[in-house]
């Protein structure tokens, strides 16, 4: 662990995502989105019609699949264009819209095996709920992803939506599952070798001011390669968007959440790459906070504050002393 002054560059704050790909690909790497045409639990009945209390059903995918695109089609488009521009990149391929394992074992296999033959796929990201694994039940749709991390695909990370580790927090957002059900997929997918990113949610209603520290101290218990972080969006057409016009919910300011996100990446273990900071608005959807839509300010914000402060993540752990080197937990094994 280096125990030289803190560089001025404050982006080493924390475990960046460009070491974490590049130690496992070995080299720069660009996702790229695909929709698969799955739905999601919360959306089409399984669970409930209500979805998320937060999430915009038109925000969270391209709705390419239903225009007739093909995952073929999809990648054609986007992997072309990077690719004119950054030959040597390494494409991910990412399921990224709704639930991407709501379906029967068959489909995703199916799907997986339509991913694992696009030209020059680096390896798959794949967004789904924890409750969309078969986790006590046979976990026959993780054996498939399983299976095409042994035959197929040489990376698979799983993007887990958390939110809060908080149950009363879970069950007022209507997620319809609890941290106990992402704690048992994250260990069964772990054993697996699959990485587990998890996504946290600042803000929601019911939260108090520690639970994105409160969720961070849950994730360091587990076997979790990566996190995103994500200030609340009131988005159109959601239940959150009536209370905020009922004058029932505020978002936070940029301050507060940067102070949240601060406090909570001090406590977050360093072997944990950090892959997002902030939330990402669809075009249109967004009501609340204005500041949401200048990303680059915010992360100058960031990084001024924790430069200012002198701390990185992990630093209220074990390492109070001295900024780490990442590369050292690749030296000794990975995350
Ligand atoms: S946030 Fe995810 S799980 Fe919740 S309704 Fe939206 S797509 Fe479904």
């Amino acid at each position: 662990m280096s125990t030289s002054p803190p560089p001025a560059d404050a982006t080493l704050r924390w475990h960046p995502a460009g070491l974490f790909f590049r130690a496992r690909l070995g080299g720069r790497v660009r996702k790229v989105p695909l929709d698969a045409g799955f739905s999601c639990p919360n959306r089409d009945g399984t669970l409930s019609r209500a979805g998320c209390s937060f999430c915009n059903a038109e925000g969270s995918g391209t709705g390419l699949f239903a225009q007739g695109f093909g995952l073929d089609g999809q990648w054609a488009e986007f992997s072309q264009r990077v690719l004119a521009k950054e030959p040597k990149t390494r494409l991910l391929a990412y399921l990224q819209a709704y639930s991407n394992t709501h379906a029967k074992p068959e489909r995703l296999r199916a799907v997986l095996g339509e991913v694992a033959s696009l030209p020059g796929v680096a390896g798959l990201c794949l967004g789904t709920r924890p409750d969309c694994l078969d986790v006590g039940s046979g976990e026959a749709r993780l054996d498939v992803l399983g299976s095409f991390l042994l035959h197929g695909l040489p990376f698979v990370q799983l993007d887990l939506g958390l939110q809060s580790s908080d149950d009363a927090v879970l069950s007022r957002a209507g997620r319809g599952h609890d941290s106990a059900c992402f704690a048992a997929a994250t260990r069964a997918a772990a054993e697996r070798g699959l990485h587990v990113c998890a996504h946290l949610l600042h803000g929601l209603p019911g939260a108090g001011p520690d639970d994105l520290a409160r969720s961070v101290d849950f994730l360091n218990t587990l076997p979790v390669a990566a996190v995103k972080f994500h200030n609340l969006l009131i988005c159109r057409d959601t239940p959150l968007a009536r209370q905020w016009r009922g004058g029932g919910l505020a978002a936070a300011s940029r301050e507060a959440y940067i102070a949240a996100l601060i406090a909570a990446l001090e406590r977050l273990r360093p072997d944990i790459c950090v892959q997002r900071v902030f939330a990402d608005p669809a075009p249109g959807e967004l009501l609340a906070p204005d500041w949401a839509l200048d990303k680059s300010a915010a992360l100058d914000q960031l990084r001024g504050a924790m430069l200012r402060r002198n701390t990185w993540q992990g630093r209220g752990l074990f390492c109070p002393q001295a900024l780490p080197d990442w590369n050292i937990y690749y030296e000794e094994g990975g995350a």
